[in-house]
């Protein structure tokens, strides 16, 4: 029998996702760029598939939330607004010995380059700077002339996208708070140490959902969006055991927030941060609202009281989640002295939904199983696969998670049946070759 492999998980997860075109590391023929990386067919898939459930979740099936696509590039005033020009920073240090750079917070969590493995600064021969504050925004220049007047950022954050527009929302919608809008994009932070493959990137995408209370209903709305945004990650298929909360204490808590709490995985280099809910008070629409001189207060009718709203905020990344999913799909069993790895993906993210295989490459099943193929990927993700012995397609197959392959044979010209092999249990079952769309459409 085949020893299961002694790999760590994070390694052969890397490997897997570059051989089966997950992801990529980005401009990988030039050796690469520091923790930006590229998904490619399948990578890209999953991620679509992971932006849409939390879409429909938050502003399809909502009548209180609107939908919105902000520019990356702001006003250079929304950044100093909202403090991240001042202090958007990571404390920086630098090793004098070992050249090596890092986060001053983080010490106890990374490594020293020099053997044997110890923190920065255990080493004798460790010669580590004072902190030094780091601005994570990247910086370009807007027009031809790069001057200090021209200097724009790259968005750290899409939720300032959110609040400079809350009234253009509110005024071209018929919402009334309370209300939400919502907003999937991209982001950008010049990380000191990023890593752990795309948990921690420079370039990244946040889904990110404001949503706009009266002031005094804010713990309320807050402790309703804890439970929310919980109960997503679990619909998605996460294990339950894997996921926490972790509560802002004092020294952690944003100056200005009321409330925090971090939706932690447990990833195999540690319980991490994969989605932040914030009550946030009404420190970004003041600060907007001061800096910008336009009045972003709500007038409320039915009260006639007039009030700047209270934000409660759930922002997640769409990479850490989408690197979530992929840890948790994970595994490896043995099979007939074989390792047999899959991924276990809820059937709604998966990729592939289901392959069509031909048995073999003659007797009419090519044609047939070509006529289902066509037929069945109008409505789903479906994958064609004529070469190799059966077992090995199917293994191709739960490697990259397709929940389903379904299997023209001989007997298909006969009893107008096909074999579907679950991937999970990897048992079979025939059905009528009719009757696969309705299958199909009734498992996902
Ligand atoms: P961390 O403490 O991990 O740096 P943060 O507290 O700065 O995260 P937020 O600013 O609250 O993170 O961002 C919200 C979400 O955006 C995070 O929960 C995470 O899912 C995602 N995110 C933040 N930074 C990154 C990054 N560099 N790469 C990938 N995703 C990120």
């Amino acid at each position: 029998m085949a020893a299961p492999s002694t790999q760590p998980l994070m390694d052969k997860l890397v490997s897997l996702c570059k051989r089966r075109g997950f992801v990529f590391q980005s401009s990988e023929i030039y050796g690469g760029l520091g923790s930006v990386w590229d998904y490619g067919p399948l990578g890209v898939e999953l991620k679509r598939n992971v932006k849409d459930r939390w879409w429909r979740a938050m502003v399809q099936s909502r009548d209180d939330i609107e939908g919105l696509d902000a520019a990356i590039l702001m006003h250079p005033r929304v950044w100093e607004a909202s403090g991240h020009v001042a202090g958007f920073s990571d404390p920086l240090v630098d090793c004098r010995t070992c050249k090596a750079r890092f986060r001053a917070d983080k010490l106890a969590d990374a490594q020293c380059p020099q053997k044997p493995s110890k923190h920065p600064g255990e080493h004798s021969t460790c010669d580590l700077t004072e902190p030094r504050q780091f601005n994570l925004m990247f910086k370009t220049f807007i027009g031809p002339v790069e001057e200090a007047a021209a200097v724009v950022y790259l968005r750290p954050e899409t939720a300032q996208g959110i609040y400079v527009n809350y009234l253009n929302v509110l005024n071209s919608s018929r919402q009334k708070i309370p209300f939400g809008i919502a907003q999937i994009g991209k982001a950008f932070r010049n990380e000191i140490t990023p890593g752990n493959f795309i948990f921690r990137t420079r370039e990244f995408e946040q889904m990110e959902m404001q949503f706009f209370v009266k002031p005094g209903t804010d713990q309320e709305w807050f402790e309703r969006w804890r439970t929310l945004r919980m109960a997503w990650y679990l619909e998605l298929g996460l294990l339950q055991e894997k996921l926490r909360w972790h509560e802002h204490g004092p020294n952690e808590l944003a100056h200005y927030a009321r409330a925090a709490y971090d939706i932690e995985y447990e990833f195999p280099f540690g319980w991490q941060e994969i989605e932040g809910i914030h009550n946030r008070t009404d420190f970004d629409l003041k600060r907007h609202q001061e800096s910008s001189g336009k009045k972003l207060e709500y007038f409320e009718q039915a009260s006639g009281e007039r009030f700047v709203p209270y934000i409660v905020e759930t922002s997640g990344g769409a990479d850490r989640i989408t690197l979530t999913v992929l840890v948790d799909a994970y595994h490896e069993e043995q099979v007939e002295g074989e390792t047999r790895v899959v991924l276990r993906f809820h059937p709604l993210i998966a990729p592939i939904k289901a392959a069509v295989l031909p048995l073999v490459n003659k007797d009419g099943m090519p044609e047939r199983a070509t006529a289902l193929f066509n037929d069945v990927k109008k409505h789903f993700s479906v994958f064609y696969d004529d070469s190799g012995a059966i077992g090995r397609r199917y293994r191709r197959m739960d490697e990259v998670g397709t929940p389903f392959c379904v299997t023209v044979d001989g007997q298909t010209a006969t009893d107008g049946q096909v074999t579907v092999r679950h991937r999970d249990t990897m048992l079979q079952e025939r059905i009528a070759i009719e009757g696969v769309l309705t299958y199909l459409r009734e498992r996902l």
